[in-house]
């Protein structure tokens, strides 16, 4: 982890970490802990913006849009505290890039 915002607590630069999917944290579903069927998963997931609406990463003045709440097949990822894991640094990060996205999608078929 390179940067974190002002109100992130659980992590810091140079923490280890893996993201997962996003999830709004507010909803009946997220609060009764199952994240996984956030009424917001959709737009979160797929609506190309971070949970407040807002397009993060940018190259001059195009906007990109993110994907399942990281876009992790960038150099570069922006994602909400919600949906970071801290991991142990003597974990092969190589090992756990998989888990956030193809590991998960294929435990819900
Ligand atoms: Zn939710």
């Amino acid at each position: 982890m390179e940067r974190v915002g002002s109100n992130v607590s659980t992590v810091k630069p140079g923490d280890h970490v893996a993201l997962s999917f996003s999830a709004c944290g507010h909803c009946e579903n997220c609060l009764s802990g199952h994240p996984s069927t956030c009424e917001m998963l959709n737009d979160l997931n797929f609506g190309g913006v971070m949970n407040d609406g807002t397009k993060r990463i940018h190259k001059n003045d195009v906007e990109f849009s993110t994907f399942f709440g990281q876009s992790s097949f960038g150099t570069y990822a922006v994602s909400n505290e919600r949906n970071v894991v801290k991991v142990d640094k003597d974990v092969d990060l190589r090992l756990l890039g998989p888990l956030g996205c193809g590991k998960q999608a294929a435990e819900q078929c």
